[in-house]
């Protein structure tokens, strides 16, 4: 295992559960209740964003031809834990637990019905 530990670094890198293209429900704010799926995993600041959700309203200014400005919508970075991972079985959010296979490889199963979640 890696020491996690760097010098002139502050911030902790927790390791988190979700991964991006997960599929996740958001339990919690604006977008309760809505799933979508990961686009990134913010692990410095705990965050993730996640696809068509948490929407903001940007307003950019024109940079020229091929970004002409105005209101664009974009998706806004939400915390990490108002978010779970969504299982297809259950049709629910659930819990992850993390298991060492017989190869040592882990793997992410749902805590409620064990289904494998975001083999890759
Ligand atoms: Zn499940």
């Amino acid at each position: 295992m890696a020491s996690a530990k760097r010098a002139g670094k502050t911030a902790v890198k927790v390791k988190y559960k979700i991964k991006k293209n997960d599929m996740v429900m958001v339990v919690a704010g604006r977008d309760r209740g809505k799933t979508g799926k990961v686009m990134r995993v913010l692990r410095e600041r705990g965050r993730v964003v996640v696809e068509r959700l948490n929407i903001v309203k940007r307003h950019s200014k024109a940079r020229g031809a091929g970004s002409p400005g105005g209101i664009v919508d974009k998706e806004a970075a939400l915390d990490i834990s108002n978010v779970m991972i969504f299982c297809d079985r259950c049709n629910a959010p659930v819990r992850v637990g993390v298991k060492a296979g017989d190869d040592g490889a882990k793997s992410r199963n749902c805590r409620r019905c064990g289904e494998a979640i975001g083999n890759d």
